[in-house]
This record gives C-alpha cells, sequence and structure tokens, in this order.
C-alpha cells in the first residue's frame, strides 16, 4: 500500500514546546473505515497529537497528510471543512437549548456572516438532524432540552453535533469517560456503527473498552511511537508493559 492510498498518513511529525518534544518524529497511517485507538501514560502525548491533527497546534516538523491534501498549512475551521471532526473530553453541548437545535446550529452554514444569516432549517437539513438523531439514539429526546440529558446522553449529542457536519474522520477524546457501565456499551455500539462508513481516532483509558472497539492500538510514549498493532499483540509486548499497562 502506498502511503497516498491512506486516509491519514502523518509524517515525521514533531513539536516542541520550549524544547520539550512533546511529539518526536512520529509516523501514523490511518485507514479508511479504521477505528485506531491511542493509549499511553499520561503526559505521552496524546492529546498533543490530536492538537496536530485538527490545527489547534503547529508542528515545529513534518507533514500531516488527510486524503493526499496538507493539514499543517491549513487554519483550524479548514481542516474541519476537508472533513476532520474533533470532540473534547468535556461535552461543550448548548445546555438551555433542544437536542434538535444543538444538533441544527452544528450543521455547516455558507461562509462568513451573511452565510449564517440565510441559514434556514429546510427540509433537507430537518432529515439530516432525524436522521443523526437515530443514529446516536435520541430520536425520541429531539424537543428535550440538552441540559436535562444524562451524562452519556450528552455525550452522544456532542458526537452528533460532530456527525452533522458529516466528517470523514472524527477524533474523541476518553468518550466513556465519567460514564455508566450500560452508558459505555451503548457507546461501543455507536463507534462501531459509526465506523462503518467513517474512520476515527480515540484516545482511551479503559483497556476493556479499547479490547472491545478498536481495528488497531497506538501506544505512545514520550511522544513516540512505542508499539502499534492490535490490541493482543500490543497489550502482551513487553516494552507496553513495563511502561504503561504494568504500572
Ligand atoms: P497526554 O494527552 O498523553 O496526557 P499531552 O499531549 O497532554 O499528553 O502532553 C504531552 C506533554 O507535552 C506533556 O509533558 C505536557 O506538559 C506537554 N505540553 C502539552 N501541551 C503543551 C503546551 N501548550 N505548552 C507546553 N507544554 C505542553
Amino acid at each position: 500500500m502506498s502511503n497516498t492510498d491512506f486516509l491519514l498518513a502523518i509524517e515525521d511529525l514533531s513539536v516542541s514546546f520550549d524544547g520539550f518534544k512533546a511529539i518526536d518524529t512520529l509516523n501514523l497511517y490511518l485507514d479508511r473505515g479504521e477505528l485506531r485507538v491511542v493509549i499511553g501514560p499520561n503526559g505521552a502525548g496524546k492529546t498533543t497529537l490530536l492538537d496536530l491533527i485538527c490545527g489547534r497546534t503547529a508542528p515545529t516538523h513534518g507533514s500531516i497528510k488527510f486524503k493526499n491534501q496538507e493539514m499543517t498549512v491549513l487554519p483550524e475551521f479548514k481542516i474541519v471543512r476537508a472533513g476532520i471532526g474533533r470532540k473534547f473530553q468535556t461535552p461543550s453541548i448548548y445546555e438551555n437549548l433542544s437536542v434538535f437545535k444543538n444538533l441544527e446550529v452544528s450543521f455547516p452554514r455558507g461562509r462568513g456572516v451573511f452565510g449564517a444569516l440565510a441559514f434556514r432549517c429546510t427540509p433537507d437539513v430537518r432529515e439530516r438532524i432525524e436522521q443523526v438523531a437515530e443514529e446516536i439514539g435520541l430520536a425520541a429526546l429531539l424537543m428535550s432540552e440538552a441540559g436535562l440529558l444524562s451524562h452519556g446522553q450528552k455525550q452522544w449529542l456532542e458526537i452528533g453535533m460532530l456527525l452533522m457536519q458529516d466528517p470523514e474522520l472524527l477524533m474523541l477524546d476518553e468518550p466513556i469517560a465519567g460514564m455508566s457501565v450500560r452508558e459505555r456499551e451503548i457507546t461501543a455500539e455507536l463507534l462501531t456503527k459509526i465506523c462503518r462508513d467513517r474512520s476515527m481516532i480515540v484516545i482511551e483509558h479503559d483497556m476493556e473498552f479499547v479490547q472491545r472497539i478498536a481495528h488497531k492500538v497506538t501506544v505512545l510514549h514520550q511522544g513516540k511511537i512505542l508499539a502499534e498493532g492490535q490490541m493482543d499483540a500490543v497489550q502482551n509486548d513487553p516494552r507496553v508493559i513495563d511502561v504503561y499497562l504494568g504500572h
């Protein structure tokens, strides 16, 4: 497979903060339809890696190609437009608005102030909202106030807000933090379903959850890839046990 066949191809990526290398000459390739989980001890560089991919942080060196287009030269909003969506750990939904409105405001609008003002909830947008609400299991709660949802439902709503932008790659930072066992199960099913026609990078600590959802696991340590592959192989790798799983 050549590097141009991957959805995402990261090569020689480095970023330094005051001389400290948070990401150090990293290469990572993601297939279309792949669900990759990134694990690693605190401070390994996981969040920084997602920050680099979504354009929040500029690299010191290296390349990030998404569908063969260089992302490191683009501002954050153009990276979103190119098809990369990012969800942070804390939900950032509009608590006072309904589930419907939260999804509606996440629909991509025309450019600039005029594009935003000209926006109308057309039948197409309504249909998209209903599809997404169905996908995230909130179809029966479309008119409910988002602030009244459970913690898990808020997380799913935020994933739905990302889906409204129709990204080809979703990046999620610890999506099951604070969830009940049942909510975790539903989230595993949701992420698996989403990856039928999209790709995903997930940062996660819960190994049972990782085992359940990951197609492939990347272990980061001190800004470098320590191990990569199927979960079974990775978790039996002595280097991984030494720096991470064994602790
Ligand atoms: P992880 O998500 O794996 O816990 P991070 O990516 O948050 O790790 O951080 C990796 C390292 O980079 C840490 O040592 C952190 O302190 C450092 N770091 C991250 N962002 C910055 C920043 N903006 N300025 C200085 N240091 C940073």
